[in-house]
């Protein structure tokens, strides 16, 4: 049962307030804005934002995520916004958001902009990267305990979109509208000195609707305390779950095949067997011959951030959008045209769009799309899990 808190506690946390009223800046972006204001300078631009370099450790696409976060923050501000739809496969120089409005007043918000998005196309990205190893297999996030925990139902909410099948922590869940997942920790079974009674008080007690997952490594050997666990749970066992430490891993793969083995010829071949502990999206597939499901944690939570940036790139004069960026950068709003029937993808110059395919000669639309106008949202957001559909829908085959 939670404490009841009387009084305001004191986390190292930013409130909503603060980050609507744009206190979660950079001190550069107040002195622009304090210029700005004193030289009473309003100028409408248009910025946008691209994952410019590349991708961290050598990824080849990202799922854009963090979209509703930061619509949350822009709507109400005099601004237009476009953006690719929450979930969408991207690519390198591919615009993913433009934000049209007078920079004098949208100036001190990217900070917080930048970090809903590149924190949450991370872990997304890293949840796809994991689902897409598993080929097929179900995928839990457990990671909310590797990160502070104001943050775990947003990071929660990146894994569960990017290809996780849920998620273990209460609040995240919550927000999700999904049944949190998991069964009993190492340390219960070490409170009641016994992994089989620690099981059976499980199976005699939690919610049948639960799935009986045995975890078979806290005291003994992972193949004898499977089949104790099976044996005293009958029919009602669902799987049994290796969390086995990594001094005492030596081959997981050959301790899961072991445990495979010696359930099967003892009837239990519909026990399945659930990993976790260390995975990522290169140990999974060397364990996709035996394994039925993965717990990922730190992997997920901790992804690397996708590394936005945002520039501008059109500014108004007089009545006239002209084009204009940084050396680097490319001048001009930009469009992404994706063609559904071959594949292709190109940017293009807004103002110049393509009506067909040039490859295929297809029909394609552009991906960016009006979400807010004059800080107006134009449409209901997709609900986490349509998110996720949709994410799957575009997942490679393989990584
Ligand atoms: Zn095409």
């Amino acid at each position: 049962m939670a404490r009841t808190v009387h009084a305001q506690p004191k986390f190292h946390i930013a409130t909503p307030e603060q980050i609507k009223g744009g206190h979660v800046t950079d001190a550069y972006f107040v002195r622009s804005k304090q210029i700005l204001d004193r030289k009473k300078i309003d100028k409408n631009v248009k910025l946008e934002i691209t994952l410019k370099k590349r991708f961290p450790e050598g990824w080849e696409w990202g799922i854009f995520a963090g979209l509703d976060e930061a619509l949350e923050l822009l709507k109400d501000f005099p601004l237009d916004v476009w953006a690719l739809p929450e979930g969408a496969y991207f690519k390198v120089n591919e615009p993913v958001m433009l934000v049209a409005g007078n920079y004098r007043e949208f100036s001190v918000y990217e900070t917080a902009l930048l970090g809903f998005l590149c924190q949450a196309s991370g872990v997304a990205t890293k949840a796809a990267r994991c689902k897409t190893a598993a080929q097929g297999r179900p995928v839990w996030a457990f990671g909310a305990r590797r990160m502070h925990p104001a943050i775990a139902p947003m990071i929660d909410r990146a894994a569960y979109i990017g290809g996780c099948d849920g998620v273990s922590c209460i609040a995240g869940a919550e927000l999700l509208g999904e049944e949190p997942v998991g069964t009993i920790p190492h340390a219960l079974i070490i409170v009641l000195e016994e992994s089989a009674t620690a099981t059976g008080f499980f199976d005699q007690i939690i919610d049948k609707k639960v799935q009986r997952v045995a975890l078979i490594d806290t005291f003994g050997d992972e193949k004898f305390e499977a089949l104790e666990n099976a044996e005293l749970l009958g029919e009602n066992i669902y799987a049994v779950r290796l969390d086995t430490p990594s001094s005492r891993r030596g081959d997981m793969l050959e301790i899961a095949r072991e445990v495979r083995w010696e359930l099967d010829i003892r009837g239990y071949e519909n026990v399945k067997i659930f990993i976790s502990g260390g995975l990522d999206e290169d140990v999974i597939p060397q364990l996709n011959e035996v394994a039925d499901e993965y717990g990922v944690g730190t992997a997920i939570s901790n992804a690397r951030v996708c590394d936005f940036s945002m520039d501008i790139v059109e500014i108004e004069n007089d009545g006239t959008w002209e084009l204009i960026a940084k050396r680097g950068k490319p001048s001009g709003a930009k469009q992404l045209y994706v063609c559904d029937d071959c594949g292709y993808r190109q940017v293009v110059y807004w103002q110049k769009p393509l009506a067909q395919c040039p490859k295929c000669l297809g029909r394609w639309e552009p991906r960016l799309i009006k979400y807010l106008e004059r800080g107006k949202l134009l449409k209901p957001l997709p609900t986490p899990s349509e998110i996720r559909d949709y994410v799957l829908r575009q997942l490679p085959d393989k990584l």
